[in-house]
C-alpha cells in the first residue's frame, strides 16, 4: 500500500451522476447515451425525466427517476428537476454529485480520476463557467422590500458540473426539498445559475474552473483531437448547429455518427460489441 498516497481510490458507487432529460428526448438523445457511456457507468448513473417510459424502465430500472416535474422548458420545471436530483443525491449517501444534460458524453474514467484528486468532505464545486466574468444578479429580500446585487461564478449545466458531499450538505437550507425553487425565484435565474448563487453568493465557497467539461456553447471543433479522449464531458451542436462537434477521427462517418459520441466511445472502449473490429497488426 502507498505510504502517504492520496485518499483511497474512488469506487463507482461513491459517485452520483444525474442525467437530466425529458420524455421526448428518450429516443433521440438518451438511447445514444445508454448505448455509449452509460453502459460503462451503470452503478453511478441516474436518469431524471418527466414522463413514464416502460422501455427505459426495463433498461435502467431503479436508476430512472420520474420527477413528475412539468415537461415545459421553464425555469420552474428545470429547477424542479435539479431539486429532485439534489434530494436523491443527499438520500443516496454518496460522496460526489455530478449533473449532466442528455447531450453530454461523460468519460467515466476521466471523471473518476478527476474527482479522486479532491476530498469529498471539502467544499468542491467543479465545472466550466459559461461566461468569462461573474454574473450579476438582483437578489430580492425576503420581506420583498430590499433589493441587492450579488456577483458570482456559476458552472454551465450544459457542460456538466460536480459538487462534493461536504458542500452539498451545506447547501441544504437553500437547495433541499422545496427550497431550491424558492431560492431560484429569489434571483429569477435558471437552475445552473442558482447552484452558483447558493455556492458562491450564499455560502462564500468558490467554483473551481475546469477546462475538462464541455458544452455546445463552445466551438467544439477547436478542441485539439489528441486531447478529446482526455476530456471529462463533451457535447454536440445538434440539428441547429450540426457542424459543432468534436474533431475525432474514427470508424464512423459524420452521417453514421453525427454527434461523434459513437466514435469517441469506440476509441475509449474498443471491445464494445458494436464497435468495428480493429485488425491486429
Ligand atoms: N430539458 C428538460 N425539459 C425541457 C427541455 C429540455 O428537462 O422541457 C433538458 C434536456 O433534456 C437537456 C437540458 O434540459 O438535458 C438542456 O436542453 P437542450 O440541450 O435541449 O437545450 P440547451 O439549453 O442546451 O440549448
Ligand atoms: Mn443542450
Amino acid at each position: 500500500a502507498p505510504a502517504a498516497g492520496p485518499a483511497r481510490r474512488l469506487r463507482p458507487e461513491d459517485v452520483f451522476i444525474a442525467v437530466k432529460t425529458t420524455r421526448r428526448n428518450h429516443g433521440p438523445r438518451l438511447r445514444l447515451l445508454l448505448r455509449t457511456w452509460i453502459s460503462r457507468a451503470r452503478p453511478q448513473t441516474f436518469i431524471f425525466t418527466d414522463g413514464d417510459d416502460p422501455d427505459l424502465q426495463l433498461q435502467a430500472g431503479s436508476h430512472v427517476v420520474n420527477t413528475n416535474c412539468s415537461a415545459a422548458h421553464t425555469r420552474q420545471a428545470l429547477c424542479c428537476k435539479m431539486a429532485v436530483e439534489y434530494d436523491q443525491f443527499i438520500a443516496s449517501g454518496r460522496k460526489w454529485f455530478c449533473h449532466v444534460d442528455d447531450d453530454n458524453y461523460v468519460n467515466p474514467e476521466g471523471l473518476m480520476q478527476l474527482l479522486s484528486s479532491f476530498s469529498p468532505s471539502q467544499d468542491v464545486y467543479l465545472g466550466r463557467p459559461s461566461l468569462d466574468h461573474p454574473i450579476e444578479a438582483t437578489e430580492r429580500g425576503h420581506g420583498g422590500g430590499t433589493v441587492t446585487t450579488v456577483k458570482f461564478w456559476f458552472a454551465t449545466g450544459g457542460a456538466g458540473f460536480c459538487l462534493s458531499r461536504g458542500l452539498a450538505l451545506k447547501m441544504s437550507p437553500w437547495a433541499s426539498l422545496g427550497s431550491f425553487m424558492s431560492t431560484a425565484e429569489r434571483v429569477r435565474l435558471p437552475d445552473d445559475c442558482t447552484v452558483g448563487y447558493i455556492v458562491e453568493g450564499l455560502l462564500g465557497a468558490r467554483l473551481r474552473h475546469s477546462r475538462l467539461f464541455h458544452s455546445h456553447l463552445e466551438d467544439l471543433r477547436r478542441l485539439p483531437p489528441h486531447t478529446v479522449l482526455r476530456q471529462v464531458t463533451l457535447s454536440y451542436g445538434g440539428p441547429e448547429n450540426p457542424r459543432n462537434v468534436v474533431g475525432v477521427a474514427g470508424a464512423f462517418s459524420l452521417q453514421q455518427d453525427p454527434t461523434r459520441f459513437k466514435s469517441v466511445h469506440c476509441l475509449l472502449y474498443p471491445d464494445t460489441d458494436w464497435c468495428p473490429v480493429t485488425s491486429p497488426l
